[in-house]
This record gives structure tokens, C-alpha cells and sequence, in this order.
């Protein structure tokens, strides 16, 4: 038994299951690369304040759950619990917003960590592919990120999932909003956590599951009727261009999210195969976080996709995805002489793009055989000193059994036709 094992809420990813989540990761890129989006990596920690932004709605959740540090240089930072500040951070640095080309858009793959209390589909060390449109005020950005994500699910052949859609108002409409919420929730019989979160965030508790809390909130204000002009505009355009674009969605009302610095447009994707972690991915509109870490005015919109999650509702969904076979040619030599040639010889496939594998280690033909067929591949190419000594190759389709010989110098072009 090995000693270390890997640390509480995070798990490995070992072929061939891995292979999958690269697909995910690819098929959540490929509209936003698509559609304008520029890769973007930043550090996988920042400077704490970066996320721990004074009191208020913001520390609720994401103070509680940072992994912070100090360093050795006496540096607070903390593992990137999101992407969404780390991206702006990186775009304010860099001058991205100055370069008279807004709206900014960029995307995002990476691991982000939180200390939650593990279960199926939470973990401590997570990944999410990202998007965010920065510093333009458009519904059809809010849309366009909306469609990306719905085609990125469906390119998967997701079907079992919900948009839900609500508003949050802006800084005029929302704070009026925010105490009439809270003279509701303080009338209420809450527990003295709960009561405590109606100060600080709350919007928070409307997302609370518990069914005792859900029945006491029959009746809460919704932000729905408090929205001003300007916003109620601007969610009837979201709608309607979501609904043009043939993308289904259904209101929220109560939909509210874990970061505070969300404005206006809100989404979340859920799963209906996954249980109690049912969110694949959410995000919306924050016109206010620029500032909040000491930027300009940037209205800015975007999202973060949960591959862990997205993976599991494959699974949920029975859905195995066509990923490429790792190796199309696997080499088996018999004998030391065979070995070295044909390893040249595997390195000319490898160069012309075949992808190759091979026997090593003195294996017996029998034992090369078998590590052929487990690898998958197409075609085994199997060579001793007599077929090297004419100047030849034993070809075998892995999948009809047939064999036949080939020359040495026919044996890149063969593969590569037979195999495209
Ligand atoms: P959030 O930033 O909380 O809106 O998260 C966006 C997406 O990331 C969620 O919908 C999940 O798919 C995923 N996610 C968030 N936290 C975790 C976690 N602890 N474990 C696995 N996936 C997570």
C-alpha cells in the first residue's frame, strides 16, 4: 500500500477516463474560440484581497471557503477560488479595457480550490472552463454568452439540463430591493446563522434549500417587482434574444448567486441527473467588481462551466463520448536489431502525425501482442531480423486479423492513407 493518497475533497484523473474531461474541456472552448474569445491564464493564487473584498455580501462565501496563506515573504494570498476577479485583475493590469476595443473577450481553463465539505460533485480542487465580455453594457453579450454555453452542452449531446434566467437589478434598483427584503426575512423564525446572513447577504437566503426556510418564504418580495426601468429593458432584451436564438430558459425568481458583485442578468445551468450538486454552470452580468478592486467602470458579463460536473451529468446521461483512440500503430519487435530499427521506425510515424506506441522491455511476442491489442490500436507492425533482412514489415489489421507484408519505405505512406 502506498503511503501518500491524495488529500480529502480532491481525487486524480487517470486514463482513459481522463481522456474525457479533455474532451469537456474541448467541447466547452471550442464556440467560445469560436465566437471572438481570447485564451487568457493567470496564476492559479492571488493576493487575498483580490477576493476577500472588505465586509459585506462579498465575504459570505468565499472567505469562508479560500485556502489563504501567508508566504515565506510575508505575502497573504490565497488559491484562486474563482476566475472571474483573477481575469479582470489580469485585464486591468495589462490595459486590455484602454486598447479602444471594448467589449474585451476572453476565456478561461484552469483549477480553482475551495474548502467546501466534500461529496459527489463538490470537491476542494475543481476545474472550470470560463468566458467573461468586459466593459460593454449589451444585452446581446448577455445572450451570446448564454447561447455559447447551451451549444457547448449540447456539442456533448447534453439534453437533461435548464437555464434558469432572473435579474438582480442594479445599484439603483437593488438596494431598495435589499431592505425590503430584509424587513420580510427579519419577521421570520430563523435560525442565528441564518439570522446573521439576512444582514450581511440577504439575497442568500432565498437560496436557502432547507424546506422549513422555503416555507416561511412564501410571500417574500421578489426582486422581480422592484426592478427599475432601465433593467426590466434590459432583461426583456436578454429574453428575447435568447428566445430568438431557439434557446429555452425558464425565470427564476428566486435565482440568486454565491458572489455579491453580480448586477442585472443571472443564470444558472442545472442538471437534472445529478442530485444535490445539480449546478453545471453559472454566471451573469457584474457591472460593479471593477471598481471594487480599484478599476474603472467596466460593465462586464460572463460565466464559469464545472468540467467535474459536466462530466458526471455525461455519465448521468449514459453518454460516452467519441474520444480518438489514444494509438492507431502499435510495434512489436522480436530480437535487439529488430528493436532498434524499428523504433526509427516508430519515430518517422510519430514525426508524419500516426500516433504510435510500441512494445518495450524485451517482451515476448505473445506478451507485445496482447500490449498491442490492449492499447487499442488499429494496426500492429511486427518485425524480426528475417522480415528486416528483406527489407520488410509484417502489417496486421488489428480488427480483421488479416497480415500481409509491407516494405520498410512504403510503411508512413500506408499508414497514414489507411488511417485518415
Ligand atoms: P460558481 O463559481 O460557484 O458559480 O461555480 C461555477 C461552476 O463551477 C458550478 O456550476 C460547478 O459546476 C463548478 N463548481 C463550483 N464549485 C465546485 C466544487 N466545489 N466542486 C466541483 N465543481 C464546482
Amino acid at each position: 500500500m502506498s503511503t501518500f493518497q491524495a488529500p480529502k475533497g480532491t481525487y486524480d484523473l487517470l486514463p482513459p477516463d481522463s481522456a474525457t474531461y479533455l474532451a469537456v474541456r474541448e467541447a466547452i472552448a471550442a464556440p467560445l474560440r469560436n465566437s471572438g474569445y481570447g485564451y487568457i491564464e493567470t496564476p492559479g493564487f492571488e493576493n487575498v484581497e483580490l477576493f476577500a473584498r472588505g465586509v459585506g455580501e462579498s465575504t459570505d462565501i468565499v472567505t469562508k471557503e479560500m485556502y489563504a496563506f501567508e508566504t515565506k515573504g510575508g505575502d497573504r494570498l490565497a488559491l484562486r477560488p474563482e476566475g472571474t476577479a483573477s481575469v479582470l485583475r489580469a485585464a486591468l493590469e495589462a490595459n486590455l479595457h484602454k486598447g479602444g476595443n471594448l467589449p474585451v473577450k476572453l476565456w478561461y481553463s484552469g483549477s480553482y480550490y475551495r474548502y467546501e465539505r466534500p461529496q459527489k460533485g463538490r470537491y476542494r480542487h475543481f476545474s472550470q472552463v470560463g468566458a467573461e465580455a468586459i466593459g460593454t453594457e449589451d444585452p446581446v453579450l448577455d445572450a451570446e454568452l448564454i447561447i455559447l454555453a447551451d451549444q457547448a452542452y449540447r456539442s456533448l449531446g447534453l439534453r437533461d439540463f435548464r437555464i434558469l434566467l432572473n435579474s438582480l437589478g442594479d445599484k439603483e434598483c437593488r438596494p431598495v430591493y435589499r431592505d425590503a427584503l430584509q424587513d420580510f426575512l427579519r419577521g421570520l423564525d430563523l435560525d442565528e446563522d441564518t439570522r446573521r446572513r439576512i444582514e450581511i447577504n440577504p439575497l442568500r437566503v432565498l437560496d436557502d434549500k432547507r424546506a422549513e426556510v422555503q416555507k416561511q418564504l412564501v410571500g417574500a418580495p421578489l426582486l422581480r417587482d422592484h426592478l427599475c426601468d432601465g433593467c426590466k429593458a434590459y432583461h426583456e432584451e436578454v429574453r428575447a434574444l435568447l428566445t430568438a436564438a431557439g434557446v429555452a430558459f425558464e425565470d427564476d425568481e428566486k435565482l440568486v448567486r454565491g458572489l455579491d458583485y453580480y448586477t442585472r442578468t443571472t443564470f444558472e445551468f442545472v442538471h437534472d441527473g445529478l442530485g444535490a450538486q445539480s449546478a453545471v454552470g453559472g454566471g451573469g452580468r457584474y457591472d460593479g467588481l471593477s471598481e471594487m478592486i480599484g478599476g474603472p467602470a467596466l460593465p462586464s458579463v460572463g460565466w464559469a462551466l464545472g468540467v467535474d460536473r459536466t462530466v458526471l451529468a455525461l455519465e448521468a446521461e449514459g453518454i460516452a463520448l467519441d474520444v480518438p483512440a489514444a494509438t492507431d500503430v502499435f510495434a512489436v519487435a522480436l530480437g535487439d536489431d529488430a528493436k532498434r530499427r524499428l523504433f526509427e521506425l516508430v519515430t518517422e510515424l510519430r514525426k508524419a502525425g500516426v500516433a504510435t506506441d510500441m512494445a518495450y522491455g524485451g517482451k515476448s511476442m505473445k506478451a507485445g501482442m496482447k500490449a498491442a491489442n490492449r492499447s487499442g490500436a488499429r494496426y500492429a507492425l511486427i518485425a524480426g531480423e528475417r522480415d528486416l533482412a528483406e527489407g520488410a514489415v509484417q502489417l496486421k489489421d488489428l480488427e480483421s486479423g488479416e497480415q500481409e507484408a509491407l516494405a520498410l519505405d512504403a510503411v508512413t505512406s500506408t499508414l497514414r492513407a489507411r488511417l485518415a
